[in-house]
C-alpha cells in the first residue's frame, strides 16, 4: 500500500504524527507501535520460558543462545580449557566441567519442546579450599569458555537477618550489567559467590547454637539460589517513578559458591575417625589434611553451620587442594597469562627482555609457600623484586635485558619493604 503520507499499518498514525515511521515490505510501523511490539515480545518470552529469549542485538553474549548441543563444549574440552589457566586441582576441574556441561545441557533441553517430562533440577556448585587456591579463577575461566555473563559477588553482602532486599538485587544487577541489560542473557549467566563460609552459623553444634543472623542470611541466599524474580533498575537507574524495573529470574542462573571453610578439616576428621579407626595412623600430617578436605561431605557443612536447605541447593561439592611449592612454581610460569609472562610483556613494551633463572623462580615460590601467602602472594613478591628494575628500566638508554638470579631475588626481597609481605 503506497500513499503520499504513509501511515503506520498497526495504528494508522500518519508519518507526520509520529517520531519515526519504519517501512517494511508491505507496510510501515511507527516508533510507538515498535516500542509496544518489543514489550509484547519481552513479556511473551518471560512468560513462556525464561531461558529462551532470542536476542537480535549485537551483544558480546549473542552466542550464548548457541550453547546448543553443537557448540556446548564437552566436559573434557572444558577441562582442557581450564588446564590452560588453572594449575593442578584436577578433581575440582573434572567435577566443575561435568557440572557446567550438565547445567547448560539441561537449559537446552528445557528449550526443546520435544524433550521428555523429566525435569532436571539445577545443580549449583560449592568449592571448598584455602584462599588463593584458584576458586575464583576457575569460575571466571568457565564463564570465559562458555561466553556467558559472569560476575563475582560476596555472600557477606547479605547482612540483614532474613532480609532479601537491595542486596540481592545488587548482585543480580551486576550480572545484568555484564549482560548488556538483556535479562534473557543474564538468566543464563554464572554468579560466583565468594565467602560462603562467613555466613555459617557460629558454633560447632548447629542444633543447639542458633545464630539467628547467620541463619537469616542463609535463608535469603536460599531464595536466589532456588529462584526468585529480582527487580533491577534499568541502565543508569530509574529516571522517573513510572520507569519499569527489569525483571530477572534467577531460576536458571548457575551459582558457583566458594569459601575457605577454615577448620572444616576437624569436622571431617571427627566424622572419618568415627567411621574408620586407623585413618590417622596411616598418613602423615600433611597428606592427611589434604586427603581430609577431599573427603568433605554435606554433613560436614552442616557441622560447620550451613542450614540443610542451603546445603541441599548446593549438591555439587568439591575441594581444592592447598598449593605446594611446585604448584606455585607452575603458576608463575605455565598458565596462558602466567605472572612471569605478564612481567616479560610489560618489560618488552620498554624494549627490555626480562629473564628469570630457574633458581629465582624456585626462590619466589618458596617464599610464597613458607610465608603462607599462596598464589595470591606471588604478585606482591615479584613486584618487590622487580620494582627497582621497573623504576630504572624505562629511562635507561643502555639496558636491553634484565636477568633475575636467585641472588638478586633474595637481595631485593630482603630489603626493608619486603617486610610488609611477610
Ligand atoms: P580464591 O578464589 O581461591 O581465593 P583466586 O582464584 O582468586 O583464589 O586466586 C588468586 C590468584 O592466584 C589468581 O588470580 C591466580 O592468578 C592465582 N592462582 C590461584 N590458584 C591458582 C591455580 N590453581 N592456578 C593458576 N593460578 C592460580
Amino acid at each position: 500500500m503506497k500513499t503520499k503520507d504513509p501511515v503506520c499499518s498497526f495504528c494508522g498514525r500518519r508519518k507526520s504524527e509520529s517520531l519515526m515511521l519504519i517501512s517494511g515490505l508491505e507496510g510501515h510501523i511507527c516508533d510507538q507501535c515498535a516500542d509496544q511490539a518489543q514489550k509484547i515480545v519481552e513479556k511473551e518470552l518471560g512468560m513462556d520460558d525464561n531461558t529462551n529469549g532470542k536476542d537480535s542485538g549485537n551483544s558480546k553474549f549473542e552466542s550464548t543462545e548457541e550453547i546448543g548441543n553443537k557448540k556446548l563444549p564437552k566436559p573434557a574440552e572444558i577441562k582442557e580449557f581450564l588446564d590452560q589457566y588453572v594449575i593442578g586441582q584436577d578433581q575440582a576441574k573434572k567435577t566443575l566441567s561435568v557440572a557446567v556441561y550438565n547445567h547448560y545441557k539441561r537449559l537446552n533441553s528445557k528449550k526443546n519442546p520435544n524433550s521428555s517430562d523429566v525435569e532436571i533440577e539445577k545443580s549449583n556448585i560449592l568449592m571448598i579450599g584455602e584462599t588463593g587456591t584458584g576458586k575464583t579463577l576457575m569460575a571466571k575461566t568457565l564463564a570465559k569458555i562458555l561466553d556467558v555473563p559472569f560476575c563475582i559477588a560476596d555472600a557477606t553482602v547479605l547482612t540483614e537477618a532474613g532480609y532479601v532486599g537491595e542486596d540481592v538485587e545488587s548482585i543480580i544487577s551486576r550480572l545484568l550489567q555484564v549482560a548488556n541489560y538483556k535479562p534473557e542473557m543474564a538468566e543464563r549467566g554464572i554468579i560466583y559467590l565468594d565467602e560462603m563460609d562467613k555466613i555459617a552459623r557460629k558454633g560447632d553444634n548447629a542444633s543447639i547454637t542458633r545464630d539467628v543472623s547467620g541463619e537469616g542470611v542463609q535463608q535469603g541466599l536460599l531464595k536466589i539460589l532456588e529462584g526468585t524474580v529480582a527487580h533491577v533498575a534499568p541502565e543508569g537507574g530509574r529516571k522517573h517513578p513510572d520507569q519499569k524495573y527489569i525483571k530477572v529470574d534467577t531460576t536458571n542462573i548457575l551459582f558457583i559458591c566458594g569459601g575457605a571453610f577454615d577448620g572444616i578439616e576437624k569436622m571431617i576428621s571427627r566424622r572419618v575417625q568415627k567411621q574408620a579407626v586407623g585413618f590417622k595412623s596411616s598418613h602423615n600430617k600433611e597428606t592427611q589434611e589434604k586427603k581430609l578436605l577431599s573427603l568433605v561431605a554435606p554433613v560436614d557443612l552442616r557441622s560447620f553451620g550451613l542450614i540443610p536447605e542451603l546445603i541441599g541447593r548446593l549438591p555439587i561439592l568439591t575441594a581444592l587442594e592447598p598449593l605446594d611449592t611446585d604448584a606455585l612454581k607452575s603458576i608463575l610460569t605455565e598458565p596462558k597469562n602466567a605472572l612471569i609472562k605478564q612481567y616479560q610483556h610489560l618489560f618488552a613494551l620498554d624494549k627490555i627482555s626480562l629473564q628469570f633463572d630457574e633458581a629465582a623462580i624456585d626462590y619466589i615460590a618458596a617464599i610464597a609457600f613458607e610465608n603462607k601467602l599462596g598464589a595470591r602472594g606471588l604478585r606482591g613478591i615479584c613486584e618487590s623484586i622487580l620494582q627497582d628494575f621497573m623504576y630504572e628500566g624505562p629511562s635507561s638508554k643502555t639496558k636491553s635485558s634484565v636477568t633475575i638470579t636467585r641472588e638478586i631475588a633474595e637481595e631485593k626481597w630482603n630489603r626493608a619493604d619486603s617486610q610488609k609481605y611477610a
